[in-house]
């Protein structure tokens, strides 16, 4: 079969923050699974950078050591790894001085695509995109990568984009949720636009309500204090809930060019209705026997952190207005698992008689663990003895679905073959960010200036109770959270 994967052209990729853990964990790994699929170009180069003093042997032993701990073993081969390491170079260079940029600048090949991925503290984001417009580093068609968190309000926001844009355009700036990257993430995209089935259907006249939750079973502990600045709002709402409702809610673009997409996002959330405190529940795990409490995780006995929450939303548009948007994250509940669902609302009259109900579709799209989408349909139940309603799923696994399933690619891998091919359409524009920003603030002054404590909930559990309440008053209920 003849391949229809985009080529990439030669790049150099210079990835400041390379002995980072972002860089060990998926960066670097994700890298050699696209040079292991034939995916990078012959020629290319990937410059690690950051001020530990390493030479490009020892900084290939370093990418070496990653590769055999973050990529599955049935992937190691020797004589693959070492080929790919022998595209691999290191410089040492610091964000914040002056050393090592002569050195990069001197580095740079002309006529190949230059990205620079800033896996770095977002403070040196500014220093590193200054010096590489200062040192002539960065060219017309340079790219910069930028990780999240991007800003923690909208005035912080805005001053980044402002930084950034000192040196860049906007077509150069690449700011990464990894969510976007996510195989399900895109077909939620080809299922709402590449059928006809859906979409007519896709609006409030028969959408009952749509459900977002992203669960982890892991608390904060080890990066707790960090947490503790942030919140759940803050590290999941704003950006990759936020990500998830625009494709969910989105109008069809013209066509998947990158600003075609962003503006329909960007229509979303600038539709959505301000935020009602009563319609937001924040909540802090307790501890057990086995597991430290958020409280002792954050070491801040005082915090008003919220690391639960679940809120109802509106969109104020022809499309949604009147079908509430429910959303939940949190940390320490049952099971890590995170799903879009899509429910329908009942058929209006059921013509098999009251005892064999009525209950609307639901299409769920799971983004993890098992990526896949699944569609609640009523069905006959088998056999003789009368009509009697089941309900089935219709069940899409990519794992099982795809040949080489296991092999789906990270979402990591995706957007960083993105960047090299100089697509954006799965990367966050400056104004949908501040946006989202806008968004956000109001509810967080809200609480901030009530002084509200989050409310405990058990390590294991689905979350507060009062989170179920939110959809029981409207006579609803959450979908169980089960991987
Ligand atoms: P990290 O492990 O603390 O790594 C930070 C990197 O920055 C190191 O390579 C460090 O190397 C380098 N660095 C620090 N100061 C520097 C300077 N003055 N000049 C040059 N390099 C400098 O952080 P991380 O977890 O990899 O995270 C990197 C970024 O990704 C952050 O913005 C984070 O919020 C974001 N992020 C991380 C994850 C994750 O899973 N880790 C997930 C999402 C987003 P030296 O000490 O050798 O200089």
């Amino acid at each position: 079969m003849v391949s229809r994967v985009i080529p990439v052209e030669v790049f150099d990729l210079v990835i400041f923050g390379g002995t980072g853990d972002l860089a060990r964990r998926k960066i670097l790994p994700g890298l050699y699974r696209r040079f292991l699929a034939g995916q990078l170009p012959e020629g290319m180069r990937i410059i690690g950078a950051a001020r530990t003093d390493f030479d490009d042997a020892g900084y290939r032993s370093f990418v070496n050591d990653a590769i055999c701990e973050f990529v599955k073993p049935s992937k190691h081969d020797k004589e693959r790894i070492k080929e790919f390491v022998e595209n691999i170079h290191y410089l040492a260079v610091d964000a914040m001085g002056e050393s090592g940029w002569t050195e990069l600048a001197a580095l740079m090949r002309p006529g190949v695509i230059r990205a620079f991925y800033f896996s770095v503290a977002p403070r040196l984001f500014g220093p590193l995109a200054e010096r590489l417009h200062e040192y002539e580093i960065a060219d017309a068609d340079s790219r910069i990568v930028v990780e999240k968190p991007f800003g923690r309000d909208l005035e912080t926001a805005k001053a980044l984009n402002g930084v950034l844009a000192e040196s860049f355009d906007e077509h150069q700036i690449y700011r990464i949720d990894h969510y976007l990257g996510k195989e399900t993430v895109q077909n939620l995209m080809a299922v709402r636009f590449g059928n006809v089935l859906f979409e007519p259907l896709w609006n409030s006249q028969y959408v009952d309500h749509i459900q977002i939750t992203v669960a982890e079973s892991v608390g904060v502990g080890g990066r707790g204090s960090y947490y503790d600045k942030s919140g759940a709002i803050r590290d999941m709402v704003q950006n990759h809930l936020m990500q998830l409702l625009c494709l969910i809610a989105m109008e069809p673009p013209s066509d998947f060019e990158p600003d075609a997409v962003r503006d329909e996002k960007l229509k979303v959330i600038r539709a959505l209705d301000p935020v009602d405190q009563a319609d937001i529940v924040r909540g802090q795990y307790r501890g057990d026997d086995d597991v430290a409490s958020y409280l002792e995780d954050a070491e801040n006995e005082d915090s008003t952190t919220e690391s639960f929450i679940a809120m109802k939303l509106g969109i104020s548009n022809w499309r949604w207005k009147g079908t509430p948007i429910y959303l939940r994250t949190g940390k320490r509940l049952r099971d890590r698992t995170s799903e879009i669902a899509v429910v329908f609302k009942d058929p209006p009259h059921s013509i098999f008689g009251p005892q064999e109900g009525r209950r609307g579709n639901v299409l769920v799209i799971r983004l993890q663990p098992n990526e896949g989408m699944n569609l609640r349909v009523t069905i006959k139940e088998p056999g003789p003895g009368g009509m009697r309603l089941i309900e089935v799923p219709l069940d899409m696994s990519f794992a099982e679905a795809l040949a080489d399933g296991d092999d789906i690619p990270d979402a990591y891998e995706r957007l960083i073959m993105d960047v090299m091919r100089g697509n954006q359409t799965l990367f966050m524009r400056g104004d949908e960010v501040e946006a989202a920003w806008a968004w956000t603030d109001p509810i967080i002054e809200a609480w901030e200036k009530a002084r509200t404590k989050p409310v405990p909930y058990d390590a294991g559990s689905s979350g507060p109770d009062d989170s179920l309440m939110l959809l029981h008053r409207d006579g609803r209920r959450w979908r169980e959270i089960k991987a």
